[in-house]
């Protein structure tokens, strides 16, 4: 067996450990596991810009077509909700609506004479001063209010503002696809929760109250309010109810119905959905998983120990959201197997190659098994959610697998 040098990150006991096992176990040749991932962002702000206009946006026709509308027709409601599952495009979508909103030199394609309907080809033009500095999300007329807490640099009176310059990265790193926990990430505010502050709701009212510098719109768009501190929320139902002229507020959030309800009350609702780019490339993910999930538990069963630690670093360079929704899908083929062994009919979609491996395989999950199987998932998830490292959480879930098929011959 060809013995190599520990991976970068990776422990060299550990290493060590798997080749004194390769030995005893006799293994051969170390086979590579090959990632079948494909970069699958649902979609691209503009490479050279960072830019988020509407056509920068995939998929999302309908709703991009209801926004436009609402500007061509002079109908923009001064407080709006776009709320949305966290990987839907909801935060992209209301820049760019922004940004068209405040654009000075919007594309607005006539009407044809067949009158066919030309509003979704409408978006603002990415080059007027307004555009530029949206583009790089420093218009003094956009304003961001997002979940905050004091962190080793900014230690105490947390403010959005001062966390600007991370939000800027952030953004423009996560294509603006942000998720709460990537953001705590991003700022290190460790284990404690982030919350929209009263000190911040007053940089509202404050921010609010001067005249907007050089365009139509202020703009305040406020990120996450489902993390609005309780007693923070009368500091701003006022302003939200009469907002000074020509202000938009764009409030932000995957589940309304933690919004507090007087706040909720107060906005136009904007339902996001998935679109059917995200819903397409899901589709794909779970091609993907299928395979490695498939080879993963081949591997197990034969105790192939060489091919497992192979899988857990190659699976660990993938990220902590791409390894959950891996053991996610995992719980969930564990589960069919659990139906097909009970008689219960799987849910159409499910066929193919998928419907063959999980013939093959619910015989090995029998109901003791499936107790075990499902626990040591669900451990993995847990464990993921608090960054335990990849590579080590992989392999040791693989080793406990190999010791649910072969629990006399595999000593852990
Ligand atoms: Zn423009």
């Amino acid at each position: 067996m060809t013995r190599r040098k520990p991976a970068p990150g990776e422990p060299a006991w550990l290493l060590k450990w798997v080749y004194v096992a390769a030995d005893c176990f006799g293994m051969g040749k170390t086979a590579i596991f090959v990632s079948e991932r494909k970069n699958l962002k649902p979609w691209q702000a503009n490479p050279k810009t960072g830019d988020v206009r509407f056509s920068d946006i995939a998929g999302n026709t309908e709703i991009k077509r209801k926004l436009i509308k609402t500007v061509i027709d002079q109908r923009v409601s001064h407080a709006q909700l776009f709320f949305g599952p966290e990987d839907s495009c909801k935060l992209a979508l209301a820049i760019a609506y922004a940004q068209f909103i405040n654009c000075t030199n919007r594309i607005i394609p006539a009407q044809p004479a067949t009158g066919a309907d030309s509003i979704e080809a409408a978006d603002s033009c990415g080059v007027c001063p307004s555009c530029v500095k949206y583009q790089k999300l420093a218009h003094p007329d956009l304003h961001f209010i997002f979940p905050v807490a004091t962190t080793k640099r900014v230690t105490k009176k947390p403010l959005s503002k001062l966390f600007i310059a991370d939000w800027r990265q952030f953004l423009l790193e996560s294509n603006y696809q942000a998720g709460l926990q990537g953001w705590y990430e991003a700022i290190g505010i460790e284990n404690k929760q982030g919350i929209i502050n009263a000190d911040d709701c007053m940089e509202i009212i404050t921010t609010l109250s001067y005249k907007s510098y050089e365009s139509d719109y202020k703009v305040m768009i406020i990120w996450m309010v489902e993390k609005l501190y309780y007693s923070a929320a009368p500091k701003i139902l006022k302003i939200l109810e009469e907002p000074p002229d020509k202000t938009l507020f764009i409030l932000i959030a995957d589940e309304p119905d933690q919004i507090i309800k007087t706040i909720l009350s107060r906005l136009l609702m904007v339902k996001i959905p998935k679109s059917d780019i995200l819903q397409h490339n899901a589709a794909e993910e779970e091609t993907i998983h299928f395979t490695v999930f498939r080879t993963w538990m081949r591997n197990c069963y034969t105790g192939k120990v060489a091919e497992l630690i192979a899988f857990a670093s190659e699976i660990a360079k993938t990220g902590r959201e791409k390894e959950k929704s891996f053991l996610i899908y995992a719980l969930k083929i564990i589960g069919y197997c659990a139906s097909m062994n009970y008689g219960q009919k799987l849910p159409p979609g499910v066929d193919g190659e998928e419907l063959k491996f999980i013939r093959d395989f619910s015989p090995f999950i029998t109901s003791a098994k499936l107790v075990e199987f499902n626990s040591l998932l669900n451990d993995a998830i847990y464990h993921i959610e608090r960054n335990a490292h990849g590579a080590t959480l992989f392999l040791d879930l693989s080793l406990k697998f190999v010791r649910q098929f072969k629990p006399i011959f595999v000593p852990l």
